[in-house]
């Protein structure tokens, strides 16, 4: 069920590290069969967990009644697009997909004790599933990450470990924890689990568009969970002949920190680690190097889509012009706004299908910052 990529060793349900045990790389997660009884599907509880043929089973699953985020129109410059809010699922962020299914395996297990970095919204939102299933768990953040983040990881009751200096400090100091504790390490950026739960983004706007195809959705990518998630998802539902193929994946970075987007324009097969990272307005993408980015291009490429760079102008620009379109959404979530102008000024927009734009996390986890774009 288990399976690495690189050296294809394969590791059974139950397995508990985040990494191949024989070469160290990120693991790959398939159930051995998807189906989409659509008829079954529709007359179910409107909650990702409605596509459980698609999902791996649990007895009792870790849930805060995620339900399906609306698809709403706005329009971006000329561009007529489909906002999938996020920030309507329980902790704010897309990111309670992944946390549902990564924190119902720990809990299935009898795991009472896990540790995970974040820059804020992963943590948050791991945290509030652990206190849903009396799972202890230690968050490991940048001291700098918004206080509306580190304020709910505290909140949900996880011990938070502020750590000094840019994202990857607080993965340093978590690695070290981990060789000496020997801590599960419940890692959004490594399990497979994390992105099995966020294929389901991709079931819920094929269903909201009656099982049809979007011609793009563009996402905000640093770790690249959304895009894989994505990829999966749609990969999934053109295997059992739902969908044709896939719709164009657009990855949007901020230009401060674009390793992937250095890596594409480049025509890499891998993605190097990013050589001078400046501070940026979307701490969430803010990763100098991604675990998956050699499975990131590959999905891209595949979907014949793109990556863009937006610089923190165009992120400003785009926290206020969502605001003035009625969506707050946190900087990390505005890089979208800039993504679709670039991709209308180039004529890439897609002939055919609505372009479909992810906002993945609410503004007021990040007030303070959106405070001072807002005045
Ligand atoms: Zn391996």
């Amino acid at each position: 069920m288990f399976c690495c990529p690189a050296c294809h060793a394969r590791y059974a349900w139950g397995y508990l590290s985040h990494q191949c045990q024989a070469c160290g790389g990120p693991l790959d997660f398939a159930l051995e069969r998807v189906a989409f009884p659509l008829q079954a599907i529709r007359a179910r509880v409107p909650e990702f967990w409605r596509y459980a043929e698609a999902l791996p089973v649990f007895e009792q699953p870790v849930t805060l009644g995620e339900s399906l985020t609306p698809l709403a129109p706005c329009s971006i410059g000329t561009t007529q697009v489909l906002l999938k809010c996020e920030y309507s699922l329980p902790t704010g962020s897309y990111k309670d997909r992944g946390s549902a299914l990564l924190i119902s395996y720990l809990h299935a297990l009898g795991v009472q004790e896990a540790v995970e970095d974040s820059s804020g919204n992963a943590g948050a939102s791991l945290a509030a599933y652990a206190a849903r299933a009396g799972l202890r768990l230690k968050v490991f953040c940048p001291a700098s990450a918004s206080p509306g983040k580190l304020l709910q990881i505290r909140l949900y009751g996880a011990e938070l470990v502020p750590v000094e200096g840019p994202r990857p400090k607080a993965t340093e100091a978590l690695l070290e924890y981990v060789a000496r504790t020997r801590a599960v390490y419940a890692s959004h950026l490594w399990h497979p689990l994390f992105i099995e739960g966020v294929k389901t983004l991709a079931f819920e706007i094929a269903e909201q568009l009656g099982w049809s195809l979007p011609g793009a959705v563009l996402c905000p990518v640093g770790a690249g969970s959304i895009l894989l998630g994505l990829h999966k998802g749609f990969g999934e539902l053109c295997q059992v002949g739902v969908l044709p193929r896939l719709p164009r994946l657009v990855a949007v970075q901020a230009r401060h920190v674009s390793p992937l987007y250095q890596a594409f324009v480049r025509g890499d097969q891998e993605v190097a680690r990013a050589l001078d990272p400046q501070p940026t307005l979307a701490e969430g993408i803010a990763l100098p190097v991604p675990v998956r980015g050699r499975a990131l291009l590959k999905a891209i490429r595949e979907s014949g889509g793109a990556v863009v760079a937006v610089s923190e102008e165009e992120i400003a620009a785009g926290v206020k012009q969502f605001g003035q379109a009625g969506f707050c959404v946190e900087p990390t979530s505005a890089v979208v706004w800039a993504g679709v102008e670039r991709l209308a000024q180039q004529g890439q927009l897609p002939a055919r299908g609505p372009v479909v734009a992810v906002l993945s996390g609410h503004g007021l986890k990040a007030a303070q910052a959106m405070s001072q774009l807002v005045g």
